[in-house]
Formats: structure tokens, C-alpha cells, sequence
């Protein structure tokens, strides 16, 4: 594996918590020779601190560039691409993995602002990064090179209550995902989708508004993944042979069988 990523340039989004952090850490610390990670999220912070972590760990060999990038601001992730520095464009990798739930309302409750929050990251903001990088893909000779692994969700095969608009999201990116496999399918681009199910991060906190006692109690009683469980699958799903597609992983805690 580290071979097959040594010299790569990988983009993450939402790097600054949860399943982005410990992606890049897995990158990291599996290619620790030779690596570009360019890590993008709203908390510039928590970036910043995750790069001087890479950097204690594993040293000078993977490079960290942290870039604050709000997935769903369509001029600003045009503006990000434009104004990479030439020695970071050349990426072979994008993890779109910048998402969110918010609130457990029924349908007929829920606020128009979790609405638009849901679907402007989950779907738009991720069409938008797979936009603005694609072309790079496929500048590449032989049809093009590169991988687009997008965090879907358990949430978007198994519906459930409370949850219409973020299920509905999350199969968005889903049928996004498969349609695009199928528009690439003479390049050597790969299009991958990971779907979780009960991670435990920060993810039940911003569903519930920031209260983490409420956050807490969804795990109560049950072992869900870590994020690790679910970086793990995507560095091995960037790390196979180029002709080796994991086109879809649904990787879920044994209580949620
Ligand atoms: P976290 O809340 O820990 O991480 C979410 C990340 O997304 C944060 O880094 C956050 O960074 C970033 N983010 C949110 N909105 C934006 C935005 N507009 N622009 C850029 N970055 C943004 O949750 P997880 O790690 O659990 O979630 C990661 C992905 O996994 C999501 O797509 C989620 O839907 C999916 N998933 C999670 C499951 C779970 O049980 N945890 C289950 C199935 C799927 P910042 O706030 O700094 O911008």
C-alpha cells in the first residue's frame, strides 16, 4: 500500500474532525516515506493542529497543506483549485467526505435552514469539489487517472424516521456516485463510494445543535465504529491496483446488522 500512494497527492475534505482527521492520519501514517495531503474544513484550527500532529508522527516525508474551504461555497472551491500552489495541483486522490446531519425532526417539522444546510454540503457541496477536480483527472493521459471516494451512508440505503432529509442526501450521493462510475467508465478514474454506519464523532453533537449530553446517549449501550474502522477501508479502497475498483464498502457496527 505504501508504495502504491508514495509520491500521491491526497484532498480531504472535512479533514478537521471525525472520519476526515483520521483519513489523514491513516494516509499519513501508511505512506509515511513520501505524501501530499491537502486538508480543507471551516475549522482552520483544528487543521493547523492536525498538521503539526502529522508532522511529530511521522515527520517530513507527508507534507500538510490545511486550507479553510467551505465545501458548499461554489466560487470559493473554484477559487481554492485556482489557487493552489503549482507543486500542490497535480492530486490523485479526493475524499469528499464534508457532511452533516442536522435535527431529528418529522418531515412536516423540519426547519428550512437543516434543509439547506444538509443538501447544500452533502450534495452540492460535494458535486462541487468533483467538479473542480475532476478535469485534473482527466488531463491525464490514457483517458485519465485518479480516485473520487465519497462518504455516502448507511442512511442513504435504509431510510429511516427522522432523519428524510439526511437519508435523502446521503442517497443523492449515491446515485451521484454511480452515475458518474458509469459516465468515467473508459478512463482509469475510479468512483468510490464508502458508506458508513454508526460512527461515533462529532456527527450526533451537530445533530444535536452542539448538546453532547444528547450526542452521548445515542451511543449509550451499543459499540459503534470509530472513525479509524472507517479510514482504514478508504486508504486500503486508494491503495489497491490501479485496475482494482472497491467501487462500494458499507461497513456498519454488528448492532446495526
Ligand atoms: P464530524 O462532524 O466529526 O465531521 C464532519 C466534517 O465535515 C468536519 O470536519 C466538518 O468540518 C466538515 N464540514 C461540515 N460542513 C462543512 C462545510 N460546509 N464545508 C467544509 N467542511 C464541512 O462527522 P463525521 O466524521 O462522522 O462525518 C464525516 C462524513 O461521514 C459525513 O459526510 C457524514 O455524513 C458521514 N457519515 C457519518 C456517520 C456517523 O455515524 N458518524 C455515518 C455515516 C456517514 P468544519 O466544521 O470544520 O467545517
Amino acid at each position: 500500500a505504501a508504495k502504491r500512494l508514495s509520491g500521491k497527492t491526497i484532498l480531504i475534505t472535512g479533514a478537521s474532525s471525525g472520519i476526515g482527521r483520521s483519513t489523514a492520519l491513516e494516509f499519513a501514517r501508511t505512506s509515511p516515506q513520501s505524501l501530499r495531503l491537502i486538508l480543507t474544513a471551516r475549522r482552520e484550527d483544528a487543521l493547523r493542529e492536525l498538521r503539526d500532529q502529522i508532522r511529530e508522527e511521522v515527520g517530513g516525508g507527508v507534507e500538510v497543506l490545511p486550507v479553510k474551504l467551505d465545501v458548499s461555497d461554489a466560487d470559493a472551491v473554484r477559487g481554492f483549485v485556482g489557487n493552489l500552489p503549482e507543486e500542490w495541483r497535480d492530486i490523485n486522490v479526493l475524499v469528499n467526505n464534508a457532511g452533516l446531519v442536522r435535527g431529528v425532526d418529522r418531515a412536516p417539522e423540519i426547519k428550512e435552514d437543516d434543509i439547506n444546510v444538509m443538501f447544500s454540503t452533502n450534495v452540492t457541496g460535494l458535486i462541487n469539489m468533483t467538479q473542480a477536480i475532476l478535469p485534473i483527472f482527466l488531463k491525464r493521459p490514457n483517458g485519465g487517472q485518479g480516485d473520487i471516494i465519497n462518504i455516502s451512508s448507511i442512511a442513504g440505503r435504509e431510510p429511516y424516521p427522522g432523519g428524510s432529509i439526511y437519508c435523502a442526501s446521503k442517497a443523492a450521493v449515491k446515485s451521484f456516485t454511480d452515475s458518474l462510475r458509469k459516465e468515467l467508465i473508459a478512463s482509469r478514474v475510479r468512483v468510490i463510494s464508502v458508506d458508513p454506519g454508526q460512527v461515533e464523532t462529532e456527527f450526533s453533537v451537530v445533530r444535536f445543535y452542539g448538546d453532547k449530553s444528547k450526542a452521548d446517549a445515542v451511543y449509550a449501550g451499543c459499540t459503534p465504529l470509530t472513525p479509524d474502522d472507517i479510514a482504514e477501508v478508504i486508504v486500503f479502497t486508494a491503495s489497491r491496483p490501479e485496475n482494482v475498483v472497491v467501487a462500494d464498502s458499507l461497513i456498519f457496527p454488528n448492532h446495526q446488522a
